[in-house]
């Protein structure tokens, strides 16, 4: 469903990501783990086209992500057709990002009404079926500031569901959390990886990586140093980094 093949990236003099390449199956689940600073963000943001990349390449359910090839020769791929592409790939941010004036159903909606010209009626109906899976049905119309950081972002993780995406990126979800409010949002994460969703999660949450991850990859300094099943590297890693890494946040 995702495949980053050889991915670099820099900024400025910087080389933030150092030729890295990662499969992620339909339905597969993969959590990304590493120090501050070494590229998760990055990655995420390479695989949905916030960032351009300077080499390799990335397909999502088989597009290439970025350019159509034309004749034979890559072109960089006009704005609306790259807006098109993005709308297949949700992602949720440490901070929710809700719209601070409108209520958690009016969030959820927003992306179908003015980008897919989604009916409004359409719109609520599945907007209310995606609060309710995120367990906030009778919060539909609370406004953010009325909402506990947890619940807004299981408001944000509803709102990407609504475009229907093909791919969903969580960039640190729970890091701006209060510890209590941790698990009611890993919850909804753990329920939609079961609901065969395809997901990228950069997580500090090790035990959500175990149980609910596929693949671990642990990456620092912009280079995979090590993946595999979640329990096997977790448990027993072999590379030195990625003991140091794991002693201090286990
Ligand atoms: P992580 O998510 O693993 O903490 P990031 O991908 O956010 O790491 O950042 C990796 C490195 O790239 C850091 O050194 C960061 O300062 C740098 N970086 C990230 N985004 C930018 C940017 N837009 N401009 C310049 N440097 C950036
Ligand atoms: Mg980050």
């Amino acid at each position: 469903m995702v495949k980053i093949e050889s991915v670099r990236k820099s900024f400025g003099h910087l080389e933030v990501l150092r030729g890295v390449s990662l499969d992620v199956p339909p339905g597969g689940v993969v959590c990304v783990v590493g120090p501050s600073g070494s590229g998760k963000s990055t990655l995420l943001r390479c695989v949905n086209r916030l960032e351009t990349i300077d080499a390799g390449r990335v397909w999502v359910d088989g597009e290439l992500m970025g350019f159509a090839e034309k004749a034979g020769r890559l072109q960089l791929l006009r704005p609306d057709e790259l807006c098109r592409q993005r709308q297949e790939i949700g992602m949720v941010f440490q901070r929710f990002h809700l719209f601070p004036h409108m209520t958690a159903l009016e969030n959820v909606m927003e992306g179908p009404c003015t980008v897919k010209r989604v009916s409004k009626a359409a719109a609520t109906s599945h907007a209310l079926a995606l609060l309710d899976r995120v367990g906030l049905a009778d919060r539909a119309g609370h406004y953010p500031r009325q909402l506990s950081g947890g619940q807004q972002q299981r408001v944000a993780i509803a709102r990407s569901l609504a475009m229907n995406p093909k791919v969903m990126l969580f960039d640190e979800p729970t890091s701006a959390l209060d510890p209590e409010l941790v698990q009611e949002v890993l919850q909804v994460m753990r329920d939609l990886a079961a609901s065969g969703m395809t997901m990228i999660v950069v997580t500090h949450e090790m035990g959500f990586a175990r149980e609910a991850g596929d693949h671990l990859v642990f990456i620092d300094d912009g280079l995979i140093v090590e993946e595999g099943a979640p329990r096997e590297v977790l448990s027993n890693p072999r590379h030195e980094r990625t003991r140091a890494f794991l002693g201090q946040v286990l």
